[in-house]
Formats: C-alpha cells, sequence, structure tokens
C-alpha cells in the first residue's frame, strides 16, 4: 500500500529557541519507517520541542527536519497533516458527541469505524457505559470525564485518522497500567505499516519502543 511508501522522518543538526532559550542545540534524530522511536527525557528538556518541529508548527533556526523523505519547509501544511497524527499532550475536545470527537481523526468515518479506534484506544467500554453511548454530548458530562478517558479518546482520534506517522506526546501519562497495556498493544500492532514517534517520561512506556532515545537538555546523550 501507499502507506508502506512512507521513509520516515529525521531532525538533523536542529537548534531551536523559542526566545532567548534554546530548547534543542545540533539536536539530530533519525525516525526509521515501521518503527516505534521511543522519546525519553526529564520534564522541560525539549521533548513537546522535538514534535512541534516535526509538525512544523514552528521552523529550526537551523539545521534540518525532513518527514516522508523531504524537508517540511518545502511540504505543504496540509499534506504534512494528512500524514501525520498527533496526540498531543493535553486532549481538548469539542461541545459535540463522542463520536464527533473522535472523527476528527476523519470526517465522514462510519459509526464501525469510529467504533473499531476507540476499542484499540481502550476506551470503547467506557462509552458504552454511558447512557447515551456516543452519542452522548461532551458538554452533558460536564467536567466528569477523568483526564485518562479523555486522553484515551484522544488515542482514538489517532487510530481513527490512520496516517503514516504517528507522533504521541505522553499519550498514556493519566492511565492505568492496564489501559495503557491495552493502547501499546494496538500501538504496536499498527506499528508495521506505521511510523511512531511515542513521548514519555515513563520509563516502563518505552518498553513498547523499537529504539528509545533519552534528551537531556534538547541533546541526545
Ligand atoms: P514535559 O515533559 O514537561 O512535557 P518537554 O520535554 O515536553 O517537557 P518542552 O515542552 O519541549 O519540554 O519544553 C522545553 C522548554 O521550552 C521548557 O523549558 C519550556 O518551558 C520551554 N517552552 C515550551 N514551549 C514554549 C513556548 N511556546 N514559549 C516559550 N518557551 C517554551
Ligand atoms: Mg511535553
Amino acid at each position: 500500500s501507499a502507506q508502506m511508501l512512507f521513509a520516515g522522518a529525521e531532525a538533523s543538526h536542529v537548534t531551536f529557541s523559542y526566545e532567548e532559550e534554546e530548547i534543542l542545540r545540533n539536536y539530530s534524530v533519525k525516525i526509521p519507517a515501521g518503527k516505534i522511536v521511543g522519546i525519553h527525557g526529564a520534564s522541560g528538556s525539549g521533548k513537546s520541542t522535538l514534535l512541534k518541529l516535526l509538525m512544523r508548527f514552528w521552523d529550526a533556526d537551523s539545521g534540518e527536519v525532513s518527514v516522508n523523505g523531504a524537508n517540511v519547509r518545502g511540504i505543504p501544511t496540509r499534506s504534512l497533516r494528512d500524514t501525520e497524527s498527533y496526540v498531543t499532550q493535553e486532549t481538548h475536545l469539542f461541545h459535540d458527541s463522542i463520536a464527533n470527537n473522535i472523527a476528527v481523526g476523519k470526517p465522514g468515518a462510519s459509526r464501525q469505524e469510529i467504533m473499531e479506534a476507540a476499542k484499540k484506544a481502550s476506551v470503547h467500554d467506557f462509552i458504552m457505559s454511558l447512557p447515551k453511548g456516543y452519542d452522548t454530548e461532551v458538554g452533558e458530562l460536564g467536567d466528569t470525564l477523568s483526564g485518562g478517558e479523555k486522553q484515551r479518546i484522544g488515542i482514538a482520534r489517532a487510530f481513527l485518522h490512520d496516517a503514516p506517522f504517528i507522533l504521541m506526546d505522553e499519550p498514556t501519562s493519566n492511565l492505568d497500567s492496564l489501559n495503557e497495556g491495552i493502547i501499546l498493544k494496538s500501538l504496536r500492532e499498527e506499528a508495521d505499516k506505521k511510523t511512531v514517534v511515542l513521548v514519555s517520561h515513563r520509563k516502563s512506556t518505552m518498553n513498547v519502543a523499537d529504539v528509545m532515545y533519552e534528551m537531556e537538555n534538547g541533546r541526545v546523550s
């Protein structure tokens, strides 16, 4: 399939500052196609920043970021967004049904597809336990959704989007080990046809990775 042709991603000698403070210094990392690359490191070390450069939310000050074999500066944002599924550190839910919140990853998806993605993200049973199931309005729930429930909805979005390149920022930080285990197993099953960058400060999460890099003040150590 076309997805098998994804050429991986790479940061090469990247330097990046938000303002004066340099966050990444001459940072290089290779993300080979078909692998799960773990990025582990302390809070503030630059993990989310790396993902944002791969998404081209910002451009590097120097060095090169490439996705699918091409410098991101030359890739139209639209096609970059189609290529990448991004699970943000904080899941933002819209005032809409749970089904539509998951379908953000693939507008027009069938209920069946939405449910399959939710199962992979270990959130289907929770959704089915709600009186209106997938038709529950997030607004109706008020603040009752837990951090982990929101997070799993965010992961279901990414599974539904089904892009060749998945970037996950602390996707399981709010989850118990049972739910985390189900999700990492799903990720592992996707991984032979996907390329994954998995950011976590938790060492045990990194067990699913084919290769792990330690990030320390914006450098590989
Ligand atoms: P955590 O594990 O806490 O999520 P992280 O490794 O993801 O941390 P980053 O979010 O990449 O770290 O942040 C790296 C550094 O850049 C931090 O010192 C942070 O305060 C700073 N930073 C992040 N985003 C911005 C921003 N938009 N403007 C200015 N500084 C920022
Ligand atoms: Mg972060």
